[in-house]
């Protein structure tokens, strides 16, 4: 099988699994339980987190909350910033191009009174900046954005916008950052809170972080017996938060190989995808290196990812979130891309285990399809 679907997830690595095994075996008590085995297991909670630190560089300036994946880091941190800050600042703006982890909380906090401002997004897929900042008041209490996007792989412009929002001490800036993390570097400075995914980077499902710099400045959405600074309430699953300091580890030492890599599949997939007819390129050329969109003018998207399964070839549509879904991509519609070029356009995603051999193999699977469809699609 040619695996092309990891911005969906990634396979996980042998010494993440093993680890997981490991501490599950050893090492199965409860933090919170006030016996020597509870004891042993809070410390290796809490030397997680120093790890973790160190390994992001973050020189104690976030504290690291382990939750179950991105969805909830980031319903966490968007719903904890904006109930903090209700009483003083209540609006949030956003763009059309989140995922849905975010965008459908933003739909959530707007029936419940919050004031939401969509903010304008280029052809090439960035966040406008001159347009964020017509929409930035001292009413501004909540800025969300994701580093890199899912369906196009295109970076936003993290640090100017950081820049721009030091002039606004109220708002709240949280970074989706489940994309970017192994595969391009990160930007903390006057970033308030980010997310990620251990399944994103060859980690486990059902395994996540939220880096706050304030826990104070966010409400908690989970209540019980106050485990996570008060903020994940629940027994704190230790293997999986161990596992995922092994995973992140190896994710952050190997991105700028990974991204070299990757960069040159990604080249040569445009070079060759350029040359057949009725084929669109719809990813920015400066996009991160491990997704690439591509439109096909006149197939539809599922027609292709079904007819590459049958060639042993895993990808996508859009996301593996909204594919299932059925309505047009709204980050390529807010990029101006036209419409039958959206229906049509499928999303290959690279991860650290593609090799070159996977892309060769692609190629040779994509002149399969592409002969048995190439009298469908409009030049
Ligand atoms: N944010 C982005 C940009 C994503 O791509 C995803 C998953 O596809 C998520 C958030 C949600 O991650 P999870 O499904 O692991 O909670």
């Amino acid at each position: 099988m040619i695996y092309l679907d990891n911005a969906a997830t990634t396979k996980p690595a042998q010494d993440v699994l093993d680890t997981f095994v490991k501490v599950n075996q050893d090492l199965y008590f409860n933090p919170n339980s006030p016996h020597q085995a509870g004891l042993q297991a809070e410390q290796l909670l809490q030397q997680a987190k120093v790890q973790i630190d160190r390994i992001l560089g973050l020189e104690n300036r976030y504290d690291i909350i382990f939750t179950s994946g991105a969805t909830e880091s980031n319903n966490m941190a968007l719903k904890g910033a904006a109930y903090n800050r209700k009483p003083f600042a209540d609006e949030i703006i956003v763009s059309v191009i989140e995922h849905p982890s975010v965008l459908e909380v933003m739909r959530h906090l707007e029936e419940e009174g919050f004031k939401l401002k969509y903010v304008n997004v280029t052809t090439e897929g960035k966040i406008d900046l001159e347009h964020l900042k017509s929409l930035m008041s001292s009413n501004v209490g909540l800025v969300t954005c994701m580093q890199v996007n899912n369906i196009t792989g295109q970076e936003q412009p993290i640090a100017e916008i950081a820049q721009l929002l030091k002039d606004y001490p109220k708002a709240h800036f949280h970074v989706d950052a489940v994309q970017a993390i192994g595969k391009v570097p990160l930007t903390f400075n006057r970033v308030d809170s980010m997310s990620f995914s251990g399944h994103k980077f060859n980690g486990l499902k059902g395994q996540g972080l939220l880096l706050a710099r304030n826990i104070h400045n966010l409400e908690p959405v989970i209540h019980g017996g106050g485990q996570e600074y008060g903020l994940r309430s629940g027994t704190v699953n230790l293997p999986i938060d161990i596992a995922i300091v092994k995973a992140l580890k190896q994710a952050v030492q190997q991105r700028d190989a990974l991204n070299s890599r990757l960069r040159q599949y990604n080249n040569d997939l445009r070079a060759f995808l350029q040359t057949f007819r009725g084929v669109k390129i719809n990813s920015p050329v400066n996009s991160a290196p491990h997704i690439l969109n591509v439109g096909f003018d006149g197939v539809k998207g599922e027609v292709l990812v079904n007819a590459f399964s049958k060639q042993n070839v895993m990808l996508s549509t859009t996301s593996a979130c909204s594919s299932k879904r059925g309505h047009l991509n709204e980050v390529l519609l807010s990029m101006g891309v036209p419409e039958s070029q959206i229906e049509g356009s499928i999303r290959i995603s690279m991860g650290a285990l593609t090799s070159e051999a996977d892309i060769e193999g692609f190629k040779a699977a994509f002149e399969k399809v592409y002969e048995e469809m190439k009298e469908l699609l409009k030049s």
